[in-house]
């Protein structure tokens, strides 16, 4: 992620609440999006201090009431309280309970991260008060009543709040033996199923079925039957960016559709730093894949230094190529609400 500008001079990150040099409050503002200092107007209310901008805001409800949010909403928004990410909201956790809080504050800033992402790469977001395309909307569950799993079904993500534990998901990642497993990244792949519904399916369905194979055939629940009685197909790493993804033509566009938001976040935090590939237009795919690859055997090389997991653990073959740039194509797709009929 690209770091921000305080007034002052200082540098604000993505999750700031606050200057830690002018102690001034500090918020992404909706209009310029950027993280900036606030300048309160009294009232409950606050102007963007980034000079081209100026727009009048208030502060996001889930802000003021939990702390579980950054961010602001533009004042002309009269009835809305939350801002354009926490609206999405159906289900929150229950925060009576211990620990939930936490979880939840957890979740909401990998959300915004990975929305934030989305947006940058020029995809669209449902707004569920609009009917443009398919609305987005997320539930954060424990298993309290019944067991809740992490998936997508038409636009309604739901994520199980046991992933906000990491003692919990480090056991889950080690079982699954997957080398990743962060909250970002289920957000990143349940999105990937959120946009299969919205711009694949109807419009770009034959192209995906070329790449990824037919989702029809086999079924979604004989795939996953079989997976799990087989594994995954051996020599997976020439066609498919992870083992999950050899589980059906679907779990491969999310993964792929994960692996290229991955690529996206970092080459662009790799670009904020002065002179280090200033020079890689956004829509040159190979360009920015190359470059990806680059930086992923550097950060490699400084996460083994400390004993981490690696940042891109991936191999990028030519299928696998093939599936990412599919993704950077995705962008001028026209956004439609398709006749919903995956449930993932
Ligand atoms: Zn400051
Ligand atoms: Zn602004
Ligand atoms: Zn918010
Ligand atoms: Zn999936």
């Amino acid at each position: 992620m690209q770091t921000f500008r305080c007034q002052c001079g200082h540098k604000l990150f993505f999750g700031s609440t606050s200057c830690l040099s002018c102690k001034e409050t500090v918020g992404m503002c909706p209009t310029c999006r950027q993280v900036t200092a606030l300048k309160s107007l009294g009232k409950d209310q606050w102007q963007c201090t980034n000079q081209v901008c100026g727009q009048k805001l208030k502060l996001c409800q889930n802000r003021i009431d939990y702390k579980a949010c950054n961010c602001t909403v533009a004042i002309e928004e009269k009835e809305e309280p939350l801002c354009t990410y926490c609206r999405l909201n159906q289900v929150i956790p229950d925060l009576s309970i211990e620990g939930n809080l936490l979880k939840w504050v957890r979740l909401e800033a990998a959300k915004r991260r990975v929305l934030y992402g989305v947006e940058s790469v020029g995809l669209p977001i449902g707004d569920p008060s609009r009917n443009d395309f398919l609305p987005l909307m997320f539930e954060f569950k424990a298993d309290d009543v019944e067991p809740v799993s992490t998936g997508h079904a038409a636009g309604l993500i739901t994520i199980n709040i046991q992933e906000a534990d990491s003692v919990k998901r480090e056991q889950t990642r080690v079982e699954f033996g997957e080398p990743q497993r962060t909250l970002v990244g289920h957000f990143r792949h349940e999105l990937g199923h959120y946009y299969w519904d919205m711009l694949v399916e109807p419009s770009k369905r034959e192209a995906f079925r070329k790449l990824f194979g037919n989702e029809e055939d086999p079924t979604y629940a004989d795939a996953q039957t079989a997976y799990y009685a087989n594994g995954p197909l051996p020599n997976w790493q020439k066609s498919f960016i992870s083992e999950y993804a050899t589980m059906h033509p679907w779990e491969d566009f999310a993964e792929s559709f994960a692996a290229y938001l991955d690529m996206t976040s970092i080459v662009s935090t790799a670009q904020d730093f002065p002179r280090i590939y200033a020079e890689v237009p956004p829509d040159d795919f190979d360009a920015r894949l190359k470059a990806y690859r680059e930086i992923g055997v550097m950060a490699n090389e400084f996460n083994r230094d400390i004993g981490l997991l690696d940042l891109v653990p991936e191999v990028f073959t030519k299928p696998v190529v093939e599936k990412l740039r599919f993704m950077h194509d995705l962008k001028g797709i026209q956004a439609q609400s398709p006749d919903v009929s995956s449930s993932v």
